[in-house]
C-alpha cells in the first residue's frame, strides 16, 4: 500500500521518501536529527491526505522492525517484550551503531502506538544454523567464552528471502538444494544455504569481512592490520574508519563506492577503478567456488542486491569464471536489470539466477506470522 524510507537521519538533509501506488515518488525533506522524528515523520505521511494510505493509525495492527544483530540469542524472529529489548540492549556491543538505533525505533513505536505488537526481524537469525566450525575463528578459546567472538554474518534477511524464492520461481523443492546467494549491493555478502538453511556466510562478527565493498575492505592479513596500525599510528577507532568506511570500490579506486561510478571511471580510462572491478569479481567469484566446496555441490546460485540484480557485466564475469562448475551463462538473458530470471542455459549444470531482495516483505510476512 505504501513504500519509502527515511534517509540521512542526524544530517541537515534528512529526508523521507515515499513510493506511490502509481510509481510516482514524493520527497519530503526536514531535518531528523535522530530515529525518533524519521519515525514520528514515517507515521504522519502514513495517514497523510494526499500521499498517505491510511485514515486513521488505529489500522495498524503491528509493526515489524529489522534488528541488526541478535547475536547467539535469537535464531528466528520474535515478538517484541520487555526481555526481548533487555536482550537487544544486551547485543549492542556486537552493533554499536545499529543496535541502539532500532530500539529507538522500536520505543518511538511504543509511545505512539501503544499496544500494538510489534517484532524484530534480526539479520543475524538465518545463519545461526552455521556449524561450529564454520562459525568459530581460530583464536583462544576463552575470546568466543568471554566476548562471544565468533562469526555471525548479516543481510540473513535477504539471503533467506532470495533462497526461498528462488526455489518458488523455479518449482523446485528447498530441503533438496545447494544454493548460493550473493548479495552484492554496497555492502555485500555471498552465503550458502543447504536444504533451506544457512550453512556458512561470507561476514563475521562485523559486516567487515568477506567480499570487496563499496567502502569496506573485506578480508585481509589481520598482520596487514597491526602493520598499518603502527606505521600510520592509527588508533582502533581509525582503523575501524579505514576498514569500513574508506576501502573497498572508494579505497582501490580513489573513484567512488558506486559500482555505476566505478564503470564510468573504466570507460574513460581509470586503470585502478578497472583494477578494483577485477578484485570485486575475482572475490566473489572465489566465494561461490568455496561454497560449493562447502556444499559439495551447487545447484543453483542467485544474484541479488543492487550491483546483483543490476550490473550484467559483473554478473556475466563471475558466472564466466565458473564453468568449472558446469555453470553456462546465457548472454542474452543476463542481459536483464531488476527482474526474476534464469540467467543460465539450459544445458548448464547449475541453475543461476537474478532475484530481486524484498527484505521488507519478508519483515511483514513475519511480523504478519508471529501476530
Ligand atoms: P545497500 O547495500 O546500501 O542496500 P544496494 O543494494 O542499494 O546497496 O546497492 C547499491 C549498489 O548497486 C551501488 O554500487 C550501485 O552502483 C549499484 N547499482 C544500482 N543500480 C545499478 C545499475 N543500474 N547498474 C549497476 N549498478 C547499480
Amino acid at each position: 500500500m505504501a513504500q519509502g524510507g527515511v534517509e540521512k537521519i542526524g544530517l541537515p538533509d534528512s529526508f523521507l521518501q515515499v513510493k506511490l501506488p502509481n510509481g510516482e515518488k514524493v520527497k519530503i525533506e526536514k531535518p531528523m536529527p535522530e530515529h525518533t522524528v524519521g519515525i514520528q515523520l514515517i507515521l504522519d505521511s502514513l495517514v497523510d491526505p494526499k500521499i498517505g494510505c491510511l485514515k486513521d493509525l488505529k489500522e495498524i495492527n503491528a509493526v515489524g522492525h529489522r534488528v541488526v544483530h541478535g547475536g547467539e540469542k535469537f535464531n528466528q524472529s520474535v515478538v517484541i517484550t520487555p526481555e526481548v529489548k533487555k536482550q537487544i540492549i544486551e547485543c549492542s556491543e556486537l552493533a554499536p551503531l545499529h543496535n541502539p538505533a532500532n530500539l529507538k525505533g522500536i520505543e518511538a513505536i511504543e509511545k505512539t502506538l501503544p499496544g500494538v505488537p510489534q517484532v524484530a526481524v534480526f539479520d543475524t537469525a538465518f545463519h545461526q544454523t552455521m556449524p561450529d566450525y564454520a562459525y568459530m575463528y581460530a583464536l583462544p578459546y576463552e575470546l568466543y567464552q568471554k566476548y562471544a567472538i565468533r562469526r555471525y554474518g548479516f543481510h540473513g534477511t535477504s539471503h533467506r528471502y532470495v533462497s526461498a524464492r528462488v526455489c518458488e520461481f523455479l518449482g523446485v523443492d528447498p530441503s533438496k538444494q545447494k544454493i548460493v546467494t550473493a548479495h552484492i549491493g554496497n555492502g555485500g555478502s555471498c552465503a550458502a544455504v543447504l536444504n533451506g538453511k544457512s550453512v556458512d556466510t561470507s561476514m563475521g562478527l562485523t559486516p567487515v569481512e568477506g567480499l570487496v565493498m563499496g567502502t569496506r575492505a573485506g578480508d585481509l592479513d589481520l598482520g596487514a592490520a597491526t602493520f598499518i596500525m603502527d606505521k600510520e599510528g592509527l588508533s582502533t577507532a581509525e582503523f575501524n574508519n579505514l576498514v569500513n568506511k574508506k576501502s573497498g570500490l572508494l579505497g582501490v579506486s580513489g573513484v567512488s563506492n558506486d559500482a555505476r561510478d566505478i564503470d564510468a571511471a573504466i570507460k574513460s580510462g581509470n586503470k585502478r577503478a578497472e583494477l578494483v572491478r577485477n578484485m570485486f569479481i575475482y572475490r566473489v567469484k572465489k566465494y561461490i567456488g568455496a561454497y560449493a566446496a562447502a556444499m559439495n555441490g551447487v545447484d543453483i546460485i542467485v544474484f541479488t542486491g543492487g550491483i546483483g540484480e543490476n550490473d550484467p557485466f559483473i554478473r556475466g564475469e563471475v558466472v564466466k569464471g565458473l564453468s568449472f562448475l558446469g555453470a553456462k551463462l546465457d548472454e542474452q538473458a543476463n542481459n536483464v536489470r531488476g527482474e526474476e530470471r534464469v540467467i543460465s542455459t539450459k544445458d548448464s549444470k547449475v541453475t543461476v539466477c537474478v532475484i530481486p531482495t524484498d527484505e521488507e516483505l519478508m519483515i511483514a510476512s513475519d511480523t504478519q506470522a508471529l501476530v
